[in-house]
């Protein structure tokens, strides 16, 4: 019984938190061991790991100092009551799954014991040792852990319209609790015409989502039989379809086989939203702009560094977080460490390679703990799960060098269903119950067994 009413609150606050996500107010107060409200803005704290952002990399990592420390050596910063497994969104904007199996509410996945700062960072000052909250907390330090995601910029795309207009404009993207749902409104609406998908000029996290939803909208026009009254574009900055060539391959097989029309170099920088219109410009030759109407359009939108860590001491040129790319540790501050979006770290962002790398922070850490140099190495270790029909998926695994890395000794560049149901029902349970709680550090280790110790 204590179960059932666990999960019908959980329902209940899902609910109530998913219909003020819209306006980004959304304060629901829950009851945990861990939870902190608001603070005093004289109020101040110390803890021996602080960990900053409560997505992906935030809370898996607490998890793991807290095994290391005790849980009241460790706090989290994190304002959103929600936490989101971000991956199965992909499926959500094509209707496969329902946008309420995406979240579940931050208390029930801070470590218990473990302390929640229910508060934006606003401010990281390194050389102090300390971080400034929103509500004017400062929490002080001995070793900092950076996981506070990237950012995404919709505002940059000119005229593109208030969400709250998205349906009636035909516009989804998969990209953000707020709009998620509109992808799929747009596909169910869609009558004939264009069905135009974006891939921004700028880095990405899972830079393979943008076209899965291409490929599911061609499966679900297929099925609904209005294919052949639709014309699907791809339009994408990056010169290649895919990074890695061995994937990028078989992606143009599918795409040549499927005529699906895909153009390179291309940045969406315009939405005429009333005309139904969207603006490319070639990268190739800035100033020229191609014009495509639309009956649905997917945005990507353009993405950057987390403005707190930009604006600190902590981030490299481009305001990302600068972190030695084998022990992620701070390059110039060594009780400051990185994972996940926020770094430089020169992967592909994922929530794979937040597992692989939070297995190597762990053991980093470890040895700084002990006063010794860290020796572990991420190898760049991230994975993609190409979601090319309802049922069939290319699981890419690479590393820094852009060679796969595959876990399974087949050849995963291969649509696969067993590889769709590893996405869709064994992935969202490894999230949950072995990512989040630190238990899963990716899967070096049964690659080796599955290739005999070969790799
Ligand atoms: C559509 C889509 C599909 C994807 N598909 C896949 C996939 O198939 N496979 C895969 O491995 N990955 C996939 N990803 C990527 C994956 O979700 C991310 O790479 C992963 O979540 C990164 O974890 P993170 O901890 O770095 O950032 P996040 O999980 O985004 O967490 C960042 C956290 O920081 C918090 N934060 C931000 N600013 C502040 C602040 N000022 N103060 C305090 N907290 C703050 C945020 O609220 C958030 O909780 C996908 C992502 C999307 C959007």
């Amino acid at each position: 019984m204590a179960t059932v009413r666990v999960v019908h609150r959980q329902r209940a606050l899902w609910r109530q938190c998913h219909r003020t996500a819209a306006i980004g107010i959304c304060h629901l107060h829950t009851t945990t061991t861990s939870s902190s409200s608001s603070h005093a803005s004289s109020s101040k704290e110390h803890y021996k790991v602080l960990v900053l952002g409560g997505g992906s990399g935030g809370i898996t990592m607490s998890a793991r100092m807290k095994r290391k420390l005790g849980a009241e050596n460790v706090a989290i910063v994190e304002p959103s009551e929600m936490h989101y497994y971000q991956p199965i969104w992909t499926l959500v904007g094509a209707g496969a799954k329902g946008v309420a199996s995406s979240g579940r509410p931050t208390a029930s996945v801070v470590p218990s014991g473990v302390k929640w700062v229910r508060d934006k960072v606003q401010e990281i000052n390194p050389d102090t040792n300390t971080v400034r909250t929103g509500n004017g907390m400062e929490i002080s330090y001995q070793y900092l852990i950076v996981a506070l995601g990237l950012q995404l910029h919709y505002e940059k795309i000119k005229g593109l319209p208030e969400i709250e207009d998205w349906v009636k404009f035909k516009i989804g993207s998969n990209y953000s609790v707020q709009t998620v749902e509109k992808t799929w409104s747009a596909l169910q609406n869609f009558k004939e015409g264009n069905a135009v998908f974006s891939f921004p000029n700028t880095p990405v996290k899972c830079a393979g989502a943008p076209q899965k939803i291409m490929y599911l909208t061609d499966a679900y026009l297929r099925k609904t039989g209005k294919r052949a009254k639709a014309n699907i574009v791809y339009n994408t900055s990056l010169p290649v379809l895919f990074g890695v060539k061995k994937y990028a391959d078989a992606l143009w097989e599918i795409v040549k086989s499927r005529d699906i029309q895909v153009n390179l170099r291309q940045n969406l920088i315009e939405v005429r939203a009333d005309k139904q219109e969207a603006v490319f410009e070639n990268l190739d030759n800035p100033g020229e702009t191609k014009v495509f109407e639309y009956e649905m359009l997917h945005v990507t939108p353009p993405m950057g560094p987390n403005p707190e860590v930009k604006g600190s001491l902590l981030a490299d040129e481009a305001g990302w977080l600068d972190v030695n790319k084998e022990t992620l540790q701070h390059n110039k501050y060594p009780n400051v460490f990185g994972i996940g979006d926020c770094t430089n770290l020169p992967t592909s962002k994922t929530a794979a390679a937040v597992a692989a790398q939070s297995s190597i922070l762990d053991r980093t850490i470890s040895k700084v703990l002990k006063n010794e140099k860290p020796d572990s190495k991420y190898d760049g270790y991230t994975s993609c799960p190409l979601v090319t029909n309802y049922n069939a998926v290319i699981l890419a695994e690479f590393d820094y060098s852009g060679q796969p890395l595959e876990t399974f000794p087949i050849d995963q560049s291969k649509e696969r269903w067993t590889m769709y149901h590893m996405k869709a029902d064994v992935m969202p349970h490894l999230y949950w119950h072995g990512l989040l709680k630190g238990f899963w550090g990716g899967p070096g280790p049964y690659r080796k067994i599955m290739h005999l110790g070969m790799k």
